[in-house]
């Protein structure tokens, strides 16, 4: 398929890999990026009027759940790609918690099909560490970066055999791919549904200790020490764990982490209704019922005194990228349990760009900023040739409108399982385009 030509113009370029961010229009041929600055017309080209509107290199996410394959009730390769078009991400890579895990050559063989026949964006498979995610015997890491793995994780499981994950981490090293660690120490979690506190005390709901999470980053951060190897933290959601990790990398250790928007700007009070954003001064939704489904997540909502400590750490290179954790449920999963039966995880694809916009309005981060720990970086860490508007680079692009207010509903979002506590916010800043390879994923 021959891409089409485009000419957008007159947006808000937003470019930090060549330190760009000024209003220019931006031409795209054969799939890629042809110019950038004042471009008369173009014949042939489909004009797009991005006036007001921010372009930038396409989002890219490492962390997403497309449930696909064996979990199709959830969420498909196909929902789940469009839901990440949407929410204006031109890259995800999906985690291995299917039916089959993914695990061997032939899963991600056969995931390679499916991706190449139902995906709207680039889908790139993080493999499992150990078979079936079982925390026993460790996959053959090389033969799996062969077929296109991207990274490892038995993500939801912590590896807890320290020997497995030395072993992990050792092949880590000479494979230039990172082991991505969910940390959570599963005694002392226990049968936890939310963060242990004070509100999981009023609420009478058993909690999980922000230390069942400290002392997994802690042991992996050593172990990546001992071996050299390249750890990515996944989904900090503490300031002592952040704290670990900024003492890691600033000792040598390699280490990467990530941070989500959930834990940025909610809080445990949410489990007991609240709907206000933390960190951002506008205005909150309507108090919800206590122990919303929605607001059970794994790693959970932490304290609000947590948040700021979080964006700090964002900021100063701690965490290297924003992602999502899109952890799509079917409805029975969800509102059809009880709080403490209920799966935990959220929808994020298409939450991701409104809630980090808001820290941009707060003015804890710049547009910039934005775009660096959620395209830059993540590009980086994979290894990709993206996250840049360079001239020559492949076209993936977003044009958004960081002022659109729109009401999360179910029928506005287009991933399978609408499960998020923002439903009912008004939220502010959306994807116009979202281009991949030059070739139209999503235009609102
Ligand atoms: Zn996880």
């Amino acid at each position: 398929m021959t891409a089409p030509a485009w000419l957008l113009r007159a947006g808000r370029v937003v470019d930090p890999a060549n330190g760009r961010d000024e209003v220019a229009d931006v031409l795209i041929r054969e799939g890629r990026i042809a110019a950038i600055g004042s471009v008369g017309a173009v014949a042939g080209a489909e004009v797009f009027d991005a006036d007001g509107l921010l372009v930038a290199p396409g989002l890219i996410d490492m962390h997403v759940h497309l449930r696909e394959p064996g979990y199709e009730a959830k969420e498909t390769i196909a929902t789940g790609t469009a839901a990440a078009a949407a929410g204006g991400f031109t890259t995800v890579c999906c985690m291995p918690n299917t039916r089959p895990a993914l695990d061997s050559v032939e899963v991600l063989r056969d995931l390679s099909e499916r991706v190449g026949r139902d995906a709207r964006v680039e889908v790139h498979p993080i493999a499992a560490i150990t078979k079936g995610r079982e925390g026993r015997e460790a996959v053959d890491f090389a033969a799996l970066v062969e077929v296109g793995a991207v990274g490892f994780s038995d993500d939801g499981d912590t590896t807890q055999d320290s020997a497995i994950m030395r072993a992990a981490l050792s092949a880590s090293a000479e494979l230039d791919r990172p082991i991505m660690v969910h940390c959570e120490d599963k005694a002392l979690a226990g049968d936890g549904a939310m963060h242990e506190g004070d509100i999981s005390r009023r609420l009478g709901i058993a909690g999980i200790p922000a230390e069942a999470e400290e002392i997994i980053i802690a042991r992996d951060l050593m172990l990546a020490g001992l071996t050299g190897g390249w750890l990515h933290v996944c989904h900090v959601t503490t300031g002592r764990g952040a704290e670990l990790v900024r003492r890691a990398k600033a000792e040598g250790v390699r280490a990467t982490a990530e941070v989500m928007p959930h834990h940025l700007v909610m809080s445990d009070d949410w489990v007991a209704g609240d709907r206000t954003l933390r960190n951002v001064d506008e205005p909150a939704g309507p108090y919800a019922p206590a122990a919303d489904p929605n607001t059970k997540v794994n790693p959970p909502l932490r304290l609000a005194a947590d948040t700021r400590p979080l964006i700090a750490a964002l900021l100063d290179g701690t965490f290297d990228v924003v992602a999502t954790d899109h952890a799509p449920h079917a409805a029975p999963e969800k509102q059809g349990s009880a709080f403490e039966a209920a799966a935990f995880g959220m929808s994020g694809l298409e939450l991701a760009l409104p809630s980090m916009l808001a820290l941009v309005r707060a003015e804890y981060l710049t547009a910039s900023d934005l775009v660096v720990k959620l395209s830059v970086n993540p590009a980086r860490l994979l290894r990709l040739p993206l996250g840049t508007l360079a001239v020559g680079a492949r076209a993936d692009v977003v044009v958004f409108d960081p002022e659109e207010r729109w009401v999360v509903t179910p029928e506005q979002l287009r991933t399978k399982s609408p499960n998020t506590p923002l439903l009912g916010m008004e939220l502010r800043g959306r994807a116009r385009l979202t281009l991949v390879g030059g070739q139209e994923r999503y235009r609102a």
